[in-house]
C-alpha cells in the first residue's frame, strides 16, 4: 500500500510523497528525507504528474491532475511547470517496481479473463462445457482450472 501527500522540504521544495512501509521518497532538491525534514500540505499542489517524465504512456490533451488544468502536448506542459517553478517529480525504484507488478497482475487478470470466457463460449470448448454440465468434470478450484485449460486445447488441437 502506497500512500502519496503533498509536503514542504525545510528548503522549501514542494513536492509528492510516495510512502510505503518504512520508506518514503526525498525531497528532488536537496535530497532530505523522513518527517522532521518536512511539512505535510493538506491543501491541493500543483506539482506533480507521475509517470510522466518522459511523456511515455499519456494521451494529449488530457486534464493534468498535478497542474489543474488541461494540457495538449508535453511541450505545454513543461511551459506550464516551468512558468510555475515546478520541478517534475522521479518515481524512485521501489514506485517504479509497485506499478510494474501492479502492470503484470494486471495483464494476468485480462489473460485468466480471456481464457474463461473461451472456455463458456468458445466452440471449439463446447465438449469440455457438455463434460462439465454432465458432471463428467468436477467443478474446478482455481488450482485445477488451468490443467483443465491446458487439457481442452489439448483436446482441442485434437479435433482440428
Ligand atoms: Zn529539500
Amino acid at each position: 500500500m502506497i500512500r502519496t501527500f503533498d509536503a514542504r522540504c525545510r528548503c522549501g521544495q514542494l513536492y509528492e510523497v510516495f510512502e510505503r512501509g518504512g520508506t518514503s521518497s526525498a525531497c528532488p532538491r536537496c535530497g532530505a528525507s523522513g518527517p522532521e525534514s518536512r511539512e505535510r500540505l493538506y491543501s491541493p499542489l500543483a506539482v506533480v504528474g507521475t509517470g510522466d517524465v518522459a511523456g511515455v504512456g499519456r494521451i494529449y490533451p488530457y486534464f493534468d491532475r498535478g497542474l489543474g488544468r488541461m494540457v495538449r502536448n508535453r511541450q505545454e506542459r513543461d511551459r506550464v511547470m516551468v512558468r510555475r517553478g515546478l520541478q517534475e517529480w522521479e518515481p524512485s525504484d521501489l514506485e517504479r517496481a509497485a506499478a510494474r507488478n501492479a502492470s503484470a497482475s494486471a495483464a494476468r487478470k485480462t489473460r485468466i479473463a480471456a481464457r474463461q470466457e473461451q472456455l463458456r463460449t468458445d466452440p471449439a470448448y463446447a465438449d469440455y462445457r457438455r463434460a462439465v454440465d454432465s458432471g463428467m468434470v468436477a467443478e474446478r478450484t482455481k488450482k485445477t482450472q488451468q490443467a483443465a485449460v491446458r487439457a481442452a486445447e489439448k483436446e482441442a488441437r485434437k479435433c482440428r
